[in-house]
C-alpha cells in the first residue's frame, strides 16, 4: 500500500510556534525530511528511530537538489511509508511547497498540508511590530528578494511604493542596496521607517531599527546574522513601545536541558515561560533491567510484609518498579510498607499510583536522606531500594551508619545514554550557541558528557540541581551553578542568576 506525505510547516524557530497538528504529525512519522531553516528546537520533537533525511538548502549550498527532493519524497511514500516534509515556516510561503506536491499528485501518491506560522508574521509579532494597524496601513505584502540566477528582479518597485502597506521582503539581506534602492528610486519617502529582523522567535533574534534610507547604512555596521526579513512601513515605529521578546526575564537565553527520554519537561515549560529558547536533549534513556530475577524476589519478600521501608530515588525508579509490582500482582503487596521519596518528582510519580510519600528529606539529594530516613525509621528497619544501576553510594552509606537497619539496594534499571540523532551538541557547543546546561541529576551530567564526550567542557555552564550533580559536572571542568533548594523552581531561578551574572561580565 502506498504511503502518504504531509507537508508542515514547522514555525519559524520557536518550538512553541508549531501547530499542534504538525506536532501530531510528527510524532508519527516513519521519516522525516527537513530543512536547515527548521530549528533544532523543532527537531527535537522528532521521535527516536525515525529516519531522517536532510534536504537542507542554504544559498549557494544546495545539498539535495530541489528534483531530487521531490523523488526522495515519491520513493519513500511508495515504501509506504508515512512520510513528513518539514519545512520553516509555512510550507506555502516561498517554502517551494507547490513544486513538491507535483510529482506526489502525478503519482497519485496522498497527501496533507499542515500550514505554519509564517516568518513573515510571527518575526514581526516577536519584534513588537503589528504587520497591520489601522492607524497606520491597510495592507501588507510579502516579497521575495530572491532572483534567479540571470534573471532581473521580478518586482513592480512603483507598485509597491504605491500601496502604502507594509511590506515584508524574505530572502533578502543580500538583495538589501537593490531593494532599498529601488523603492527610493519608485519614489518611496526615505524617512520611511525600516528595519531588518534576524533569527526572529530565537533566543538570537535581533532587530536593526532605521529607515529606507539609512538600513543599508545600519546594516553595514554589524554583521546580518541569516535568517533576516526586511519589514518596510510605518509601523516598524512601533517596535519600540510594544517590543516585548526581550523584556522577559530569561530573552536571549539558550538553554540546553537533558533529561530521561520518557518524561516529559516540565522544566522545558517553566524555561520557555520565562523566554529561554530551550534545546531539549534527551541525553539518557532508562530501561528495566535485562534480568528482573532479584527485582522479582525482591517483591516476593515485600508481599511477605519482609520489608518496613521502601526508599525510591527517582520518578523513573518509581514507574519501573510499580510496572513490574503490577505486572506480577498489585498495589495490595505493599501490605503496611512505608514508603520514602527523594523529592518532589518523585513524589508525584508516586501519586499517580494513588500513593504519597510518608518521609521526604529536607534537602533532597541521596546523603540527606540517607541521613533522615536513618533517624525517621524504626530499629532494626528493614528497608528495600529500587533504583538505577549506577545509583551512588552515598546514601547506602548513611543508612548503614547506625540503627541497626537491613539495607536491600537492587538494581531495577540502567541508564544508557543517547546522543542525538538529529542534533549536533557538539557544534552547538563549540560555536558557543549553548549559554547553559540545565542538569536535573549526577547521571544526567553522566549522560551529556558520555554524548558528547570530546567536547572542552570549560566551554560548558552548567546549572545544577544539588550538590552531587554540580560535583559531577565540576570534575569534567564546567563552570557551574547550584539551585538553593533541590525543586524545579529553585533551579529556574539559579539559571537566572546565572544569565544575571554573565550579563554583566559581558
Ligand atoms: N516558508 C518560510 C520562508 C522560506 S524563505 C516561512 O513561511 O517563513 C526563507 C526566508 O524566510 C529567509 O531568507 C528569511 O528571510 C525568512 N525567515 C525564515 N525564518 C526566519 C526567522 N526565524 N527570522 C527571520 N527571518 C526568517
Amino acid at each position: 500500500m502506498a504511503g502518504k506525505v504531509w507537508l508542515v510547516g514547522a514555525g519559524p524557530g520557536d518550538v512553541g510556534l508549531m501547530t499542534l497538528k504538525g506536532r501530531e504529525v510528527l510524532s508519527r512519522a516513519e521519516v522525516v525530511v527537513y530543512d536547515a531553516l527548521v530549528s533544532n528546537s523543532v527537531l527535537g520533537l522528532i521521535p527516536e528511530g525515525t529516519k531522517l533525511i536532510f534536504a537542507g538548502k542554504r544559498s549557494g549550498n544546495h545539498y539535495l537538489k530541489q528534483e531530487e527532493t521531490n523523488k526522495v519524497l515519491l520513493e519513500e511514500a511508495l515504501n509506504g511509508k508515512r512520510v513528513v516534509r518539514l519545512k520553516g515556516g509555512d510550507p506555502f510561503v516561498f517554502g517551494r511547497g507547490g513544486e513538491e506536491l507535483e510529482l506526489l499528485v502525478q503519482h497519485g501518491i496522498p497527501f496533507e498540508i499542515v500550514p505554519g506560522v509564517t516568518s513573515a508574521f510571527a518575526v514581526p509579532a516577536y519584534n513588537g511590530i503589528p504587520v497591520t494597524h489601522r492607524d497606520y496601513c491597510s495592507s501588507v505584502h510579502i516579497v521575495t528578494g530572491h532572483r534567479r540566477a540571470d534573471h532581473s528582479y521580478d518586482i513592480d518597485f512603483g507598485a509597491l511604493a504605491r500601496t502604502k502597506g507594509t511590506l515584508v521582503f524574505l530572502m533578502g539581506i543580500a538583495a538589501l542596496p537593490d531593494l532599498m534602492g529601488g523603492l527610493l528610486a519608485a519614489g518611496m519617502d526615505p524617512d520611511m521607517p525600516a528595519a531588518v529582523l534576524e533569527r526572529g522567535t530565537t533566543a538570537r533574534q535581533r532587530r536593526v531599527s532605521a529607515t529606507v534610507g539609512t538600513l543599508q547604512g545600519a546594516c553595514e555596521k554589524t554583521v546580518v546574522q541569516t535568517p533576516a526579513i526586511i519589514v518596510v512601513g510605518r509601523v516598524c515605529a512601533l517596535a519600540e513601545t510594544f517590543g516585548w521578546a526581550e523584556k522577559r526575564p530569561l530573552a536571549g537565553v539558550r538553554v540546553l536541558v537533558t533529561r530521561p527520554r520518557e518524561r516529559v519537561s516540565t522544566l522545558a515549560n517553566m524555561l520557555q515561560d520565562r523566554g529561554a529558547e530551550v534545546l531539549e536533549l534527551p541525553a539518557i534513556r532508562t530501561v528495566p533491567v535485562k534480568d528482573m530475577t532479584p527485582v522479582d524476589a525482591a517483591i516476593e519478600t515485600l508481599s511477605k510484609g519482609g520489608y518496613h521501608w521502601l526508599a525510591f530515588t527517582s520518578p523513573s525508579g518509581v514507574d519501573i518498579f510499580f510496572d513490574r509490582l503490577i505486572a506480577l500482582r498489585d498495589l495490595r503487596a505493599l501490605g503496611g510498607a512505608r514508603l520514602a521519596a527523594i523529592g518532589q518528582g518523585t513524589q508525584k510519580a508516586l501519586l499517580k499510583y494513588g500513593l504519597r510519600a510518608d518521609f521526604m528529606p529536607s534537602v533532597y539529594d541521596g546523603e540527606t536522606l540517607g541521613r533522615e530516613l536513618r533517624s525517621a525509621c524504626a530499629p532494626g528497619s528493614r528497608i528495600l531500594i529500587p533504583r538505577a544501576a549506577i545509583g551512588d553510594r552515598e546514601l547506602i552509606g548513611e543508612l548503614e551508619k547506625g540503627n541497626n537497619l537491613a539495607v536491600t539496594d537492587i538494581a531495577t534499571y540502567d541508564t544508557e545514554y543517547a546522543a542525538s540523532e538529529v542534533i549536533d551538541e557538539r557544534g552547538e557547543i563549540e560555536r558557543g550557541e549553548i549559554d547553559f546546561a540545565v542538569f536535573t541529576s549526577a547521571s544526567t551530567v553522566r549522560g551529556f558528557a558520555a554524548a558528547v564526550s570530546d567536547v572542552d567542557f570549560t566551554r560548558v555552564n552548567a546549572v545544577c540541581i544539588g550538590k552531587q550533580t554540580a560535583a559531577e559536572a565540576q570534575r569534567r571542568g564546567m563552570r557551574t551553578w547550584t539551585a538553593q533548594k533541590a525543586t524545579l523552581e529553585a533551579l529556574v531561578e539559579a539559571v537566572e542568576e546565572a544569565a544575571e551574572e554573565m550579563r554583566n561580565d559581558e
